[in-house]
């Protein structure tokens, strides 16, 4: 937590998952992520590594001057190819000192390794800002699919188009980071400055206090802090939509749906369906929340109304598992523990890497390079000040891959380093890729292949790499499955409205006086969450969460949650497993490695379908393998469920 790019996770990591420590997904905006040397685990809670410094850059004022100044001439598809591979070229040399630079300064935290990091950092940003916006002078021209496809690429790397007035530009730029600074510095002083909480102690309050006032003091007293951007947030709305349309799109939100190779209006139809697959089962899951949630807290929960948001556990009501203890079944032993396992058999830090590379190789896979345990760091060292957070990196985007993080024995860690490696393999296996190409075929794939190697560490992997004797009976395995469903079910209407809300703002549908209202309306259409008593239009509550506040698109950590589940499926049916989803491990299998990379090193060369083809044998998102997964768990909450009111 010791970084100073003001992006770090405010807070610590209470579950493990998806905050800082696991983060399973990455921030990582792709397409110029080109420049992202590594591949961390940021997230759905916050962001702080610096691909995501990529994102908040502008698209600058210039690119109208830029069109008129190619005007005069057409350029010919010749140039448009040596264009790119000047710019790849240039772009990966700098990408690759700002990616040390910013090693050094993770690694080693002086006021010193920060400056120069930051410094190489702008460069590169500068820089893709020139190339992007010079590539605007080809549009129109016909080209081979890969020049057009990287041009495309680079020219929706950026998430904000400022507008071609300087001064609106200017004023766009200083607006974006002044509310993301507002959200960088929030904190709310109940009685006075020495009372002061930031998101961090805040969000241990809901994570771990269970007095109801007190839980609804510190939801509050958090969420104040949008008050104070809601001016500033009409005015970037305004501004960012006069340069996306500029670029030749709609509005801002239509710019961020283009990169998904398909039109923007089917892309946010798909979500919706993909929504509907797994809506049964998230409300089976609500049903019983709430029914146990109102056995602790009494008529503060209604029986048939949306949850209050502040007594789920989390600031923002994404993610359920901090309640877990409130919840849990009966009988919830899932018959061992990785933690003690681990340390039964006395495993240290090295070997704990070497159960996740041995996982890769037994798929199929080259060890990792020797500069790999060189350069890594995997031990909090006790001298010197290190951003610990876990990461995957690959810093030459070629084999100088390291991983970052200070490991514990415990199980949770043991998961973290096979998920992190899912990143590390993906990088090696699209290295072969132009350099543009070499990322995950949309912003949703990455974090869902270090999920989905995750969903494979069974008990059955744990007794076939001899930690544990025997896989305990499936009977058990409903805490494990509840455990995991407030964590990603939970999160999936979550995923699926901060960006349903945005692209309505963007789009003007959503108005500003009813930026509130509506913010509050999709709460409760997709999550059946509320606020605490009434909220008004002198709030303004979506700048209390991050990404908003930050320009950061959010689509990204729905996808990673609904793929996971689909690769998972495909790569176990390739493997033969006939047992329940949730018990299958690709563990050893080669026939389902070989599918894998298959799709892994096509990077981002071709749209996303055809990688999904590749893994999952169909072009087209499904979230029913979510269904098939979690199906003992649906079988028992709706058991439990029988008497009780489900929706709301
Ligand atoms: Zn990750």
């Amino acid at each position: 937590m010791a970084g100073t790019t003001g992006l770090e996770p405010a807070t610590s990591d209470v579950t493990g998952r998806r905050s800082n420590q696991l983060n399973y997904v990455p921030a990582s905006p792709r397409g110029i992520s080109l420049m992202l040397t590594r591949l961390p685990c940021a997230g759905k809670n916050h962001l702080w590594y610096r691909g995501e410094m990529k994102t908040r850059a502008l698209f600058g004022a210039a690119i109208l001057s830029a069109l008129l100044a190619g005007a005069d001439r057409k350029p010919t598809p010749e140039e448009a190819r040596k264009f790119i591979d000047d710019a790849e070229q240039k772009l990966l040399v700098l990408a690759v000192d700002a990616g040390r630079a910013d090693w050094i300064k993770s690694t080693y935290i002086t006021d010193d390794s920060e400056a120069i990091a930051a410094k190489l950092d702008e460069r590169s940003i500068a820089a893709t800002v020139d190339f992007a916006k010079r590539a605007t002078r080809f549009d129109g021209l016909t080209l081979d699919p890969v020049t057009a496809r990287k041009l495309k690429l680079l020219k929706l790397s950026l998430p904000l188009a400022t507008p071609s007035d300087p001064k609106e530009s200017e004023e766009l730029t200083r607006i974006a980071a002044g509310m993301e600074g507002t959200y960088g510095k929030g904190k709310y002083c109940p009685t006075g400055p020495a009372s002061c909480k930031d998101l961090e102690a805040l969000s241990k309050i809901l994570a771990e206090n269970r007095d109801p006032k007190q839980l609804r003091d510190a939801w509050t007293g958090w969420h104040a802090i949008g008050r104070g951007m809601r001016k500033d947030f009409v005015r970037y709305v305004e501004l960012a939509n006069k340069g996306a349309k500029q670029l030749g799109f709609e509005d801002n939100g239509a710019m961020w749906r283009s990169k998904y190779d398909m039109p923007p209006d089917r892309f946010a139809r798909e979500l919706d369906r993909l929504w509907e697959q797994v809506r049964p089962l998230y409300l089976s899951l609500h049903a019983y929340v709430r029914h146990r949630v109102r056995e602790k807290y009494g008529d503060l929960v209604g029986a048939n109304g949306p949850i209050p948001a502040y007594l789920l556990g989390n600031m923002w009501a994404q993610e359920w598992d901090n309640i877990y203890p409130l919840v849990a079944p009966p009988n919830a032993d899932p018959g061992y523990d990785l933690t003690a396992l681990l340390k039964q058999h006395k495993t240290d830090w090295k070997q704990m890497v070497k159960y996740g590379e041995n996982f890769f190789v037994s798929l199929g896979f080259s060890p990792l390079p020797q500069t790999f345990w060189e350069r890594s760091l995997f031990l909090k060292p006790r001298d010197r000040e290190v951003v610990c957070h876990a990461s995957a990196w690959d810093i030459d985007t070629l084999n100088d891959l390291r991983l970052k993080l200070c490991i514990d024995i415990t199980g949770e860690d043991f998961l973290t380093i096979h998920h992190e490696l899912g990143h590390n393999f993906y990088q090696r296996a699209y290295n072969r890729q132009p350099f543009i190409f070499r990322d995950s075929a949309n912003d949703g794939f990455h974090e869902a292949i270090g999920d989905t190697i995750a969903l494979s560490v069974t008990p059955e992997y744990l007794v076939k790499i001899g930690l544990l004797d025997k896989a305990p009976d499936t009977s058990k395995d409903i805490g494990l499955l509840l455990h995991r469903a407030l964590d990603k079910i939970a999160f999936l209407p979550f995923g699926l409205m901060i960006d349903q809300w945005r692209w309505k703002v963007f789009s003007g549908e959503i108005p500003p006086a009813r930026y509130d209202e509506s913010w509050w309306e999709l709460h409760r259409k997709y999550q059946g969450v509320a606020p605490p008593g009434r909220r008004s239009e002198a709030d303004f509550d979506p700048g209390a969460k991050y990404h908003v506040a930050a320009n950061v698109p959010y689509m990204r950590y729905f996808l990673a949650d609904i793929l996971q589940f689909q690769f998972h499926r495909a790569l176990a049916q390739a493997a033969g497993c006939k047992g329940p989803l949730h018990r299958c491990s690709i563990f050893g299998n080669k026939a389902a490695g070989s599918r894998l990379n298959t799709m892994l090193e096509m990077g981002l060369s071709r749209p996303w379908q055809d990688a999904l083809e590749k893994i999952a044998g169909t072009r087209e998102m499904d979230a029913t393998a979510i269904r098939d997964y979690f199906a003992p768990l649906e079988k028992w909450l709706n058991e439990q469920n029988k008497g009780i009111p489900v929706g709301w």
